[in-house]
């Protein structure tokens, strides 16, 4: 082993501003970059403590939730499709995965290895569940949970999730709901709508760098976790104990782990900064930009990959690309001349898609013009469209 460190640790890091219309990271505003870039505080300190307290008050207004169990994970989404699971299902419970893209796979994924029996209901990726195919599936599965993904970003649906949590009452199943890729872009309403867990992730729509959480449990969700035989087989992710170190139920604070301050401050920000308009006011422009880029793609002869209108996700739309053109090559092109990210597909729409993102501080015309102006300059040069 040498006993020198690698050279280029000693260089200087250059890190180029990028544009980025991708399924996330979206890029975060100067002001949360700025609010990255304070004081490090210690993560039990009384001022850190507030900020976690502003931090919780901001992601129940986002969930539209009273929950006292609203925090946020220190980690990335897929920590928090975990700790869902793993909370509220014990090793032989069995849950409901509605899969139509690449979430549901990663969620029983999850939940197998945590022992959890999971039946799978298979959906056609590019369409979403109907209330009629979810209630017949549950009344046949008789779960214990049954999760469903609000933005399957893979693929570009969204989930109608009005009158499920109803379905799940009556058949005394708690229901579950990843809305990483849409919430704060499209409407949401924990509470109204009866979800019972609800998380998102940091650098979607909320516009804060990747690496937190925010999630949130009904008390029936909770009354689950507090029935349990065994232990949460994850303490770092036991939301119980978590809930201690962030102040849950008026309890002392409890040191659980070292939280993410640097993280936490920048999410902090973010809410401040989706908070300058009504949640109403977030959707409609998400709703209006995704109008502006789906009649454009149109115009530049593209087709989009979910058929019904009302199964479009705002946050992400899905783009076939068409037959004799190379997907990595356009993204390419518009990386190195114009520095925008587009990505290409995943999982069911791998080869065949491309993804636009359109999330919080990124969604604006200014930008959906960007990202089509330079659309159309690569499908110029590799010969699509002609120049
Ligand atoms: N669920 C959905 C719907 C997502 O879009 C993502 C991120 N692409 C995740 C979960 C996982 O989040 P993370 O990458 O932050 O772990």
């Amino acid at each position: 082993m040498s006993s020198k460190w690698p050279e280029n640790l000693g260089e200087a890091m250059i890190i180029k501003e990028k544009l980025l219309m991708g399924p996330g990271p979206s890029n975060c505003p100067p002001t949360v970059l700025k609010a990255a870039a304070n004081p490090l505080l210690g993560h039990l300190h009384p001022d850190f403590c507030v900020i976690m307290d502003d931090v919780k008050a901001g992601i129940k207004h986002l969930f539209q939730t009273e929950n006292e169990l609203t925090i946020a994970l220190c980690a990335s989404g897929h920590a928090a499709m975990e700790a869902t699971l793993v909370n509220v299902l014990e090793a032989g419970e069995k849950v409901v995965i509605a899969r139509n893209g690449i979430w549901g796979d990663r969620a029983a994924d999850i939940a197998s290895r945590a022992g959890i029996l999971v039946a799978m209901m298979n959906g056609n990726p590019g369409k979403s569940f109907s209330t009629e195919d979810i209630e017949e599936f549950l009344a046949k599965e008789k779960p214990k949970a049954f999760f469903i993904t609000h933005g399957e970003s893979s693929t570009g649906v969204l989930q109608n999730l009005k009158g499920i949590g109803s379905i799940c009452r009556k058949y005394n199943c708690l229901f579950l709901v990843d809305s990483v890729a849409a919430c704060g872009g499209v409407e949401l309403k924990m509470d109204e709508w009866g979800i019972d867990v609800l998380y998102s992730g940091s650098q979607k729509v909320l516009s804060a760098p990747p690496g937190t959480a925010p999630i949130s449990f009904s008390a029936q969700a909770r009354e689950a976790i507090k029935n349990r035989k065994t232990a949460v087989q994850s303490y770092y992710l036991d939301v119980e104990i978590l809930g201690r170190y962030w102040n849950v139920d008026n309890q002392p604070r409890f040191y659980h782990h070292t939280g993410a301050v640097t993280n936490i401050i920048a999410l902090r920000e973010a809410l401040s900064f989706i908070s300058s308009k009504t949640l109403e006011q977030s959707w409609k422009r998400h709703k209006n930009c995704q109008k502006k880029l789906h009649e454009g793609l149109k115009e530049l002869g593209l087709e989009l990959f979910v058929e019904n209108e009302d199964d479009r996700l705002p946050c992400v739309t899905t783009i076939k690309v068409p037959g004799g053109v190379e997907w990595a090559k356009v993204t390419g092109l518009m990386m190195q001349n114009d520095t925008i990210e587009m990505a290409g597909g995943l999982g069911p729409t791998a080869g065949k898609c491309w993804r636009i993102g359109l999330m919080g501080y990124n969604c604006t015309e200014a930008n959906v013009e960007k990202v089509l102006w330079s659309l159309k300059k690569a499908l110029e040069s590799v010969g699509y469209l002609s120049q």
